[in-house]
């Protein structure tokens, strides 16, 4: 805390990973000798710049980028572009020390970065919204490049803003090359990239499950968020055969009962992706839904909860109601989204947790995928690329499984234990390789 004053998320995620990384540099002294762990919480720079630019009234206004270029031991610097007004240096951090063991467990060469703005696309015109990914980009191009770093999107920021993005990089550099992922498929994009984070959250579940001797089939979801992850974490679960109740956004969540139908997603896509509209108006469109508003979805009953809007979003009370409402696994789909004394409360019920840093990572895996595309300027199909990201998914539970049986909570599959030293491993071996760096 001394060294990083006033960043208690950074401090959280740390916290949480040393804890059970600890027991591991125990019985592998070489990596507490060489001040792995230490190494790995430094970020190797951090930019922070202006961002200057007019909106639609002729007023000039001024706004904070950032980005965190977190660790790049087994390749470029790699993670998301977040627009909110929450945005700032404990965040960045906190999102970019994560994206270390995340990208790491994926199997694919990315280093770790973050980035973003305390801008709130919330009201703007699209013009607004382009004009302030324009100037952002002027600054953020001189940072970045297809082997040195490569943003992708966050909260707030979709195809959209990474198509004006890209567009000024271009401009600016008269350079075509693979900066950015989330790309439109026009220009460089993947298939299966947008769908990718949810989706993979909902296959580590299945993995998480079987590996129980349970299936989603027949389960009643809760899902928080109606973001990219949240929709399409509730899509999958459906298309598997679980019934999603719920979605949320922030002034509140809503309850269908009857759970979602595809007719039922795709208007919320439409809805809050494109228009950004509220998720209250969803009872305005479909009956048998309620709206509790400033409210959580945790008190809903469930056998499954998938948080996927925002980080602590579900503290230590919540998570003592899903257990005592019989919630039998969790998979976090937005990055920290449950309180480190949350966690805690579910290892001690024996719920099987599925931590953010390996149930999320099906995004950026496949945006390692839209790199390799563009590297070898190809396109794969749709089968090969949903393929690729259902293995990876598996594989990423058969690593945080092998050492989540002998680390952690004794007596389960610690997958908190297990996504942390799986990830730390790797990278730290490339560190070790390079010496004192
Ligand atoms: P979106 O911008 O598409 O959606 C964010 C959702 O979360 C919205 O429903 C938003 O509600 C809600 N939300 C945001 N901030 C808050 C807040 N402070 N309190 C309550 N609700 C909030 O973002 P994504 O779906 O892309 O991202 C969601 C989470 O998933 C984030 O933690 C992100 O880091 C993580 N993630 C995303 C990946 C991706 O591929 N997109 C990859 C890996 C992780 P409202 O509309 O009211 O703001």
């Amino acid at each position: 805390e001394k060294r990083n004053p006033g960043e208690p998320e950074f401090h959280q995620a740390v916290m949480e990973v040393a804890a059970t990384i600890i027991p591991f540099l125990e019985n592998n002294p070489r990596y507490k000798e060489m001040m792995i762990l230490e190494r790995m919480a430094e970020p190797d720079r951090v930019i922070s710049f202006r961002v200057c630019w007019e909106d639609d009234e002729g007023n000039i206004r001024v706004n904070r980028g950032h980005r965190v270029q977190m660790n790049n031991a087994i390749g470029p610097y790699k993670g998301g572009i977040r627009f909110h007004p929450s945005v700032n240096t404990s965040v960045l951090k906190f999102l970019a020390f994560e994206q270390t063991f995340k990208n790491s467990l994926t199997g694919l060469p990315m280093g770790a970065g973050k980035g973003g703005a305390n801008f709130n696309p919330k009201g703007k015109s699209l013009n607004e919204i382009m004009r302030f990914c324009q100037s952002f980009m002027t600054e953020l191009y001189r940072h970045i490049g297809a082997n040195i770093d490569v943003p992708a999107g966050d909260i707030g920021v979709g195809a959209r803003e990474i198509g004006y993005m890209f567009g000024q990089f271009k401009r600016i550099t008269n350079s075509f090359e693979g900066v950015l992922t989330g790309k439109g498929l026009e220009f460089g994009g993947s298939l299966v990239r947008t769908e990718a984070t949810g989706y993979g959250a909902v296959y580590f579940l299945q993995n998480m499950l079987k590996a129980a001797g349970k299936d989603v089939e027949g389960m009643t979801a809760v899902v928080s968020g109606s973001g990219n992850v949240a929709v399409h974490a509730a899509e999958k679960l459906m298309q598997l055969g679980a019934r999603p109740v719920t979605l949320s956004d922030s002034q509140g969540f809503i309850h269908d009962p009857e759970g979602f139908t595809q007719e039922k997603l795709n208007w919320v896509k439409e809805h809050k992706g494109h228009r950004r509209g509220r998720i209250s108006e969803y009872c305005d469109a479909f009956t048998g839904a309620t709206f509790h508003e400033g409210a959580r979805p945790w008190s809903v009953p469930c056998d499954i909860a998938m948080p996927c809007a925002t980080q602590n979003e579900l503290n230590e009370e919540e998570a003592k109601t899903l257990i005592k409402n019989g919630v039998k696994a969790i998979a976090e789909g937005a990055n920290m989204p449950t309180s480190n004394e949350g966690v805690e409360r579910f290892l001690d019920a024996g719920v099987i947790f599925g931590p953010a840093k390996a149930a999320n990572a099906g995004g950026v895996a496949v945006s390692g995928l839209e790199m390799s595309q563009n590297s070898a300027r190809i396109s794969w199909g749709i089968d090969q690329l949903q393929e690729q990201l259902r293995q990876i998914m598996e594989d990423i539970h058969g690593r945080c499984a092998h050492y989540g049986k002998d680390y952690g909570r004794e007596g389960m599959t610690d997958y908190v234990a297990g996504a942390n030293i799986a990830g730390f491993a790797k990278v730290a071996d490339g560190m070790l390789a390079f010496g004192v760096v």
